[in-house]
């Protein structure tokens, strides 16, 4: 047995790993001589599966020999072509089939779900977030609270970490739920929180909303395909993500919602389209809206297949894969890097995620040194910098490997 701390330990797992096969499914990005990077940023960007290529092909090649009449006559028709992906983004979420669609972007999705689920009232409108959410959830918010005519400083509640500490309590939200429930319309945070890499106690936060008759939604953008999900179970009302960070599906590409059941039928206010209206009729182009019953409803656009086409190559690479035997490599992956971080100094790097985590880290730098992670970047390292001083390494255990891990370990207490 070598000593954990060596190239030879990491190998040992890597031959180990019941999961490595997968890494050959995706392309590795190389540096100028040809050498493979290390590639930690799958939470930012997912790597491309080498499938991919033949699955948009196929819809490139109906399309040539096809025309428009490959919405029906294609291998793969694209008139029911986002039906394909249900199946796959309903076990990545834990939904039922019906409770998932593609479409659209992740911003869109996240203000169409604001449109049936943040409906304000003089007494409750307030809309709870983590202080720390994307900029761009956040700048959906804030427009959403004033095209109400709400303001943001008495609608918009962001939820602070205590002095001295870097992620939320379950038990402070909960506080915050208890004694303003009734002003607050609506609890939207990231399922795992983009720069901390926290994971919310979703079901217990949902419960606790709920009981105050305040809608949950959740971005997932960090969740889906990272970490054990179950929103139909835990009764969450709405879900989004987007498929370019854990789901490989390629830059800008299609993003997904869930709509819990109980709401599909429930006259919610909605935004329509053309592509949310019954299957049966559609094209026969009545003047009245008439929403499928199930997720589809929330649909404008027909969607881009060559998208579809991309998400569709990734998630049949999960079904290999299975999400609970991802959820363990990941767990082992991600403990090992601790392990290893946990051997550097604590005045140089502070670990700050917490125990609660999906496959990512973020190491907060002594001093804001930039200069590390740029010493880091020209060693072959791909990782992320967030402004003021943290460093996100997600090893992805899809296609990391432990060699990786310990690569970027070891280049790391050399650059320090
Ligand atoms: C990546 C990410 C986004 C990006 O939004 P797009 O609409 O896909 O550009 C938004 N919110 C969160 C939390 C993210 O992680």
């Amino acid at each position: 047995m070598n000593s954990k701390y060596t190239k030879g330990f990491a190998i040992q797992l890597d031959q180990e790993d019941p999961l490595n096969s997968f890494r050959k499914e995706f392309h590795i990005p190389v540096d100028e001589n040809g050498h493979e990077l290390i590639y930690l940023c799958g939470n930012s960007l997912g790597l491309q599966p080498k499938r991919t290529r033949d699955y948009l092909d196929q819809e490139l090649t109906d399309w040539a020999e096809l025309g428009v009449e490959g919405h029906f006559n294609a291998k793969n028709p694209w008139m029911p072509y986002h039906e394909f992906l249900s199946e796959g983004f309903s076990e990545i979420v834990g939904a039922k089939p019906t409770e998932v669609i593609a479409m659209n972007s992740l911003t869109v999705n996240l203000h169409l779900m604001m449109i049936s689920f943040y409906r304000p009232t003089r007494k409750k409108h307030k809309i709870l977030i983590e202080a720390d959410a994307f900029p761009s959830d956040i700048y959906a918010i804030t427009s959403q609270i004033k095209h109400h005519g709400y303001k943001p400083e008495d609608s918009l509640v962001k939820i602070k970490p205590r002095k001295g500490e870097d992620t939320l309590r379950t038990e402070d939200i909960a506080k915050i739920i208890a004694e303003d429930g009734d002003e607050i319309a609506l609890l939207m945070l990231g399922g795992v929180n983009y720069y901390t890499g926290q994971v919310f106690d979703m079901k217990t936060l949902t419960n606790l909303a709920h009981k105050e008759h305040i809608y949950v939604g959740f971005d997932l953008a960090h969740a889906a395909g990272n970490v054990k999900l179950k929103l139909h179970n835990w009764n969450v009302d709405f879900a989004v993500w987007c498929s370019y960070k854990y789901l490989n599906s390629g830059p800008g590409s299609i993003a997904g919602a869930f709509i819990h059941e109980k709401h599909h039928k429930s006259n919610l206010p909605m935004f329509a389209g053309w592509w949310g209206h019954n299957k049966e009729n559609r094209f026969q182009m009545p003047d009245d809206f008439e929403p499928i019953p199930t997720a589809e409803g929330w649909q404008l656009s027909n969607p881009s297949i060559l998208s579809l086409a991309a998400i569709r190559a990734s998630l049949s690479i999960f079904k290999e894969a299975g999400m609970d035997r991802l959820i363990e490599k990941s767990k082992n992956l991600t403990n090992y890097l601790i392990e290893l971080l946990e051997t550097i100094d604590s005045d140089k790097i502070k670990i700050i995620t917490p125990e609660k985590r999906g496959c990512q880290v973020s190491i907060q730098v002594t001093k804001g040194n930039k200069i590390l992670f740029d010493e880091l970047t020209k060693k072959g390292v791909i990782a992320d910098w967030r402004e003021p001083d943290v460093i996100r390494i997600a090893p992805v255990p899809l296609y990391n490997s432990y060699s990786d891990v310990y690569k970027f370990y070891n280049l790391l207490t050399s650059s320090l």
